[in-house]
């Protein structure tokens, strides 16, 4: 039996954390179990899950679908879009059965690459490979989940991206349908024989848009703030995420609408896994303590002190004041509360 293999190459970036990475795992839930009542797709299709931040790593190399399990996703620090397709190239080559005169190799392989950010390294070297070796014998869907994907990139990769808008689980619902739908169509035209293009379901554009044109494609600035924090006690990473406040509400409470502030939205425990897919460049952006409001306990211990600064720029938990070591570069402080009207720390920020 020939194979249809289906990679999965999913951004697990911080930025990822809590509600979009729930929403992943359940899109992966939904496709596999309606596609095993598929008698096509349970005869052809084979799945592999790779997953990126500041790395890139298999979760699932190519297994048939009937023996597939969604895997737990982890998360990490970055995006890097050009590491992410470099791996996954290097897996089709390694994965892929070729044509040859004794054997019939895999039917031509479907790409769903997702990501909600913006690639935090040079991707144009790894973009231009897929595009002059890879781009004609798979097929690639690249799909950015939100308004803050880099849609330049994702359109430079593939004709077929796509940005996606849906938030409720329902419109996820939706989304889980759409790719169902253009995997199960996929699975049977191979089949029927070699297709050029690769079958896509209807659009449902309540939920999602294809980027036609790279003018298209125009950048938005990010509205989020996310810092990443370490436990004293459990030495676990966790990410804290900030909101940007809107002009609008600071000039109604009479603030300058020149001042950014940026509002505590969520803070999610994160596992040790964390450092296998960040990267280790050092990171240059920074954030001062006093555009942030609201301060996070610490998820994994609870101590209430989610937000203490070492003098490393890093971000650790702490129970009171006094004395206490830094989980990132291990230097011993004495910490005190900041003052009120105090000029405030930098802090260093995450490449989400
Ligand atoms: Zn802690
Ligand atoms: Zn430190």
């Amino acid at each position: 039996m020939r194979r249809l293999p289906v990679f999965f190459v999913l951004d697990v970036s911080e930025s990822m954390a809590g509600d979009n990475i729930r929403q992943l795992n359940q899109v992966l839930e939904g496709i596999v179990k309606s596609l095993r009542t598929d008698p096509h797709a349970l005869e052809t299709v084979y799945i592999s899950i790779i997953v990126f931040a500041g790395k890139a790593k298999t979760l699932t190399p190519l297994v048939e679908l009937a023996s597939f399990y969604p895997p737990r996703l982890p998360l990490g620090s970055g995006t890097s879009l050009g590491v992410a397709l470099d791996h996954l190239m290097a897996e089709m080559d390694r994965s892929l059965v070729k044509n040859t005169a004794e054997q019939k190799g895999d039917w031509k392989p479907v790409v769903y690459l997702l990501t909600d950010g913006k690639p935090t390294d040079q991707a144009e070297a790894a973009i231009k490979k897929w595009r002059d070796k890879f781009s004609s014998r798979a097929s690639m869907i690249a799909i950015g989940i939100g308004q803050y994907a880099s849609v330049t990139s994702l359109r430079n990769l593939t004709e077929d991206a796509f940005v996606l808008t849906a938030t409720t689980d329902e419109d996820f619902a939706r989304f889980i349908r759409w790719m169902s739908q253009s995997m199960s169509a996929q699975s049977r035209s191979v089949s029927a024989g070699p297709a050029e293009k690769v079958n896509l379901a209807k659009l449902d554009d309540s939920i999602m848009k294809k980027i036609e044109e790279i003018a298209q494609a125009a950048q938005v600035d990010e509205d989020f703030v996310i810092l990443t924090g370490r436990c004293q006690n459990t030495k676990l990473p966790y990410v804290m995420r900030y909101e940007r406040i809107a002009p609008e509400v600071m000039r109604t409470a009479q603030v300058n609408a020149e001042t950014v502030l940026y509002n505590l939205n969520a803070v999610f425990p994160l596992e040790m896994d964390y450092f296998d897919l960040s990267d280790d460049r050092v990171m240059a952006k920074s954030v001062n303590s006093n555009m942030l409001i609201g301060a996070p306990g610490c998820p994994h211990c609870g101590n209430s002190i989610g937000f203490a600064v070492c003098s490393c720029g890093q971000l650790m938990c702490l129970r009171g004041t006094g004395e206490a070591t830094c989980p990132w570069c291990g230097t011993v402080g004495n910490y005190t509360m900041a003052k009120e009207n105090g000029p405030g720390m930098d802090v260093t920020r995450s490449r989400g």
